[in-house]
């Protein structure tokens, strides 16, 4: 397994647990995002570490940026910071950007993604395809990995254009040795889809559900189990491939 995603979740005193997609366009609008995302990136480093330190692993860790954070000026070093803060390894590390980060001011993106890339860290392209996808910058930026969005991925098993579309992504990346990830994998079908268009690496339900950090561990064994009793979890060659989700608790 290369890695798992650190998502964030709220855990209400009264109103329990509320998904980010009821907090994060707040916290961006106010400015609150910083902190979360500051919050974030320190919690999964440190997090990693510690599976590290256990024995658990090794692999990274990926983290979200959000616009307002990317755009930062003392981002590059707050990234620093946090990694020697914590003792985790920047290879251990990934930031997830959106293009739509990336469309503007291409010098200035350059400089902030060499500079990121300078400290050691893996640098990927979330939600690829549903923004402005220019293949330019896939070329010109220093991204390690794709990271195929779940609503191609969709589509892939009963809808030709859909299905095209993910082959080509997949043979561009490729040919430009780029990493590819597909998200939002539910369906075995789809992994077989993914694994006849050399596309190994896949994420989502199928694999896993997010789960919290100290449950990982446990998970991480119980799919070791199933795959060697080759029970109802897809076979072995996918086993060392797969990103699980998971969830950091409190913010
Ligand atoms: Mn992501």
């Amino acid at each position: 397994m290369p890695g798992v995603e650190a998502l964030v979740r709220w855990q209400h005193p009264e109103r329990g647990l509320i998904p980010p997609a009821d907090f994060i366009p707040v916290a961006e609008e106010t400015g609150l995002i910083m902190q979360i995302g500051e919050h974030v990136m320190r919690t999964a480093c440190a997090q990693n570490k510690r599976w590290q330190d256990a024995g658990i692993g090794p692999f990274r860790v990926a983290v979200n940026l959000s616009m307002l954070q990317f755009h930062q000026h003392n981002l590059v070093e707050s990234v620093r910071q946090i990694l020697a803060d914590t003792g985790l390894d920047p290879k251990y590390l990934e930031l997830e950007i959106t293009e739509s980060m990336a469309m503007h001011n291409e010098d200035y993106i350059m400089e902030k993604l060499h500079a990121l890339k300078r400290l050691g860290i893996h640098i990927s392209i979330d939600d690829f395809g549903t923004g402005y996808s220019s293949l330019g910058y896939l070329k010109k930026f220093p991204v390690d990995t794709l990271k195929i969005d779940r609503s191609f991925v969709q589509d892939i098993t009963f809808d030709l254009d859909g299905a095209a579309i993910v082959s080509a992504v997949i043979a561009i990346a490729r040919s430009l040795s780029i990493d590819v990830i597909a998200e939002g994998v539910e369906l075995l079908e789809q992994l077989e889809f993914l694994q006849r268009n050399q596309c190994v690496r896949i994420q989502g339900y199928l694999f896993s559900p997010p789960v919290p950090a100290e449950l990982l561990a446990e998970r991480l064994a119980g799919l070791r189990q199933a795959a060697a009793s080759a029970s109802s979890v897809p076979a072995e060659p996918f086993s060392d491939q797969r990103v699980a989700d998971l969830d950091f608790g409190n913010v």
